[in-house]
């Protein structure tokens, strides 16, 4: 059940089937809401360059980079502790911007300077290092879309299947890093709250602008995580039988 799915507000969907002027200089776009619990899932057909913010699903699943011009990422979600950000850049998007643009806001001067005009956080560097050691052991970027397609579906199943439960996103732009539902009955908020916690579940409470509950999922929460999670939704459900 997914209640209320033709209720497209509350930035629940991706927009799509919109215009696309091709005088655009670029179009930006983030490819994974983490307030609201949306993803894109296929990219807008366009000419246009395309700026990608993927801090929050890089590394997520593979995706096809020559689609873009410009992905920029903060390590701090899938990649490593915060502090340090990852640029992929089209070498043809270099020296374009005509305006004045400050040192270390271009690309180009951290380009020459390898990275290491600043004093590099290496700490931060180090650590995402690991991380993509891991992700490669761990059958890259592949192994990491088929666990995160797994955990999605585990959650997302039972949250359609509860009757207790629904999910805020349309179902064809759920994501899979956030998932974000809520309860029929808003008052027992704070009893599944305090339910999860005794089950050791941290970390639920909604974004304030959408309420309810959001489970980041990222690539380091592993199944038996999600799992718990879904073992709880379902104790809260005999609970308040
Ligand atoms: C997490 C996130 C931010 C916020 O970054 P913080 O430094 O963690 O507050 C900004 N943009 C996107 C797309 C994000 O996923």
């Amino acid at each position: 059940m997914y209640w209320p799915a033709l209720n497209l507000k509350n930035f629940n969907f991706i927009p799509k089937g919109y215009e696309i002027p091709d005088t655009l200089k670029y179009l930006h776009l983030t490819s994974n809401n983490t307030i609201f619990g949306t993803q894109y899932k296929e990219w807008p057909t366009t000419n246009v360059p395309l700026v990608c913010d993927m801090s929050s699903d890089i590394f997520s699943k593979p995706i096809d980079a020559s689609r873009f011009d410009l992905i920029y990422a903060g390590a701090q979600k899938n990649m490593g502790p915060a502090g340090v950000t990852l640029v992929v850049v089209r070498k043809s998007a270099l020296g374009t911007v005509s305006r004045y643009l400050p040192t270390m806001l271009n690309y180009e001067t951290h380009i020459k300077n390898e990275s290491m005009y600043n004093t590099p956080p290496v700490y931060a560097i180090y650590v995402s290092m690991l991380t993509m050691e891991w992700i490669v052991q761990n059958g890259g970027l592949a192994g990491m879309a088929a666990r995160n397609e797994e955990k999605g579906a585990l959650l997302y199943d039972e949250i359609d299947r509860n009757p207790l439960f629904y999910g805020h996103a349309v179902p064809e732009d759920r994501s899979l890093m956030n998932v974000c539902f809520r309860l029929h009955d808003e008052s027992w908020e704070a009893d599944f709250l305090r339910l999860c916690a005794q089950n050791g579940l941290d970390g639920l409470k909604g974004h304030r602008s959408v309420g309810g509950f959001r489970a980041s999922i990222y690539n380091a929460m592993e199944k038996e995580g999600v799992q718990r999670l879904v073992e709880t939704m379902q104790q809260f459900e005999r609970e308040k039988a």
